[in-house]
């Protein structure tokens, strides 16, 4: 039984975080990404959760297909609001019966359109996260926002609810960001908060500008002007992709040595930068 909570405390952990694939050929190509990976001998994998239940069956049958074809522990996403408190005990009967044994507990995102509001017995992660207590003994990790969650009237108040949050949690991972001194303040505001558990800092390497300008919108996280020019010097899309994965091995190297429990790499279902980043940091590969 491989709990995330036990591989932090015995070392670094390196995870990559997929999205369920949603057809035969995104779910080959899937397949191909993971066995690239393979080599570099993650300590997990972890498998995002549509909000509202929109990948339910995608996310538990590939969570599950990775426990059982793979050497990798799965950690399954999996947003609250949108489900009931029947639906969220089957899905975790589901994962415990498999022999999966780690979860990201999140809220998600309420629906934007009226018409796709769902009864719900959760407001926040942390109802999810006291839910999963009464049904399992799961490692437990949530979600944190260095520069602060959407939602948020401001960052005080997002860190008190985080520190809330993870103290009945296992660890944390955190979304995206560009500067270091994002996750620092993070770390120190939740010790000064008296919350010490892991946070494993989120790293996505920038393979295209568009795409990362449009999640950087919907995170929350800022897309620095720094980053922005050094992006643009590139004159061809391979330049840009060049430029980005230095960039983010740059950031990998300062949060190792400023003493992050781990990295998490959000791969969009593709291998080559980060086994690049991998490769440029000195890391082992099979
Ligand atoms: P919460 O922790 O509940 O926080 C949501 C907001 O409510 C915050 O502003 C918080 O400060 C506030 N809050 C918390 N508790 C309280 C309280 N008691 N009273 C008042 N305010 C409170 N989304 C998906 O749909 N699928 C995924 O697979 C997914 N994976 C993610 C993985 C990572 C690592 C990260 C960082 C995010 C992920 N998200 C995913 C996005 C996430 O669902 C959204 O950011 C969502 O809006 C908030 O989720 P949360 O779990 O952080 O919510």
């Amino acid at each position: 039984m491989t709990r995330i909570s036990d591989l932090l405390a015995s070392g670094r952990t390196f995870s990559f975080e997929f999205s369920p694939p949603k057809s035969a050929a995104a779910s080959l190509s899937l397949g191909r990404t993971i066995a690239e990976l393979e080599p570099l001998a993650p300590s997990f994998v972890s498998i995002t959760y549509g909000a509202g239940g929109s990948t339910r069956e995608h996310t538990r049958d590939t969570v599950l297909w990775v426990q059982r074809e793979t050497n990798i522990p799965p950690m399954a996403h999996l947003t609250c609001v949108g489900h009931t408190r029947p639906e969220i005990s089957d899905i975790i009967s589901t994962y415990v019966n498999a022999g999966v044994h780690n979860v990201l507990a999140l809220a998600g995102d309420p629906p934007k359109d009226p018409a796709d509001v769902r009864p719900t017995d959760y407001t926040y992660a942390s109802d999810l996260i006291s839910h999963i207590r009464e049904l399992s003994d799961m490692c437990i990790g949530v979600a944190a926002h260095p520069e602060g969650h959407p939602r948020s009237p401001d960052l005080a108040t997002d860190r008190k609810f985080l520190a809330h949050k993870l103290s009945l949690a296992d660890f944390a991972t955190t979304q995206f960001f560009f500067d270091i001194d994002h996750y620092l303040s993070l770390v120190n505001d939740l010790a000064d908060l008296g919350v010490t558990k892991p946070v494993v800092p989120g790293v996505m390497p920038v393979t295209n500008i568009a795409q990362v300008e449009r999640m950087a919108e919907l995170s929350g996280a800022a897309f620095p002007q720094w980053l922005r020019e050094k992006l643009e010097s590139g004159s061809t899309p391979e330049d840009v992709r060049r430029i980005g994965v230095e960039a983010a091995t740059q950031l990998c190297a300062r949060l190792l040595d400023a003493g992050a429990p781990g990295l998490h790499f959000y791969t969009m279902n593709k291998s080559t930068a980060t086994r690049e980043i991998y490769l440029q940091l000195g890391l082992p590969v099979a």
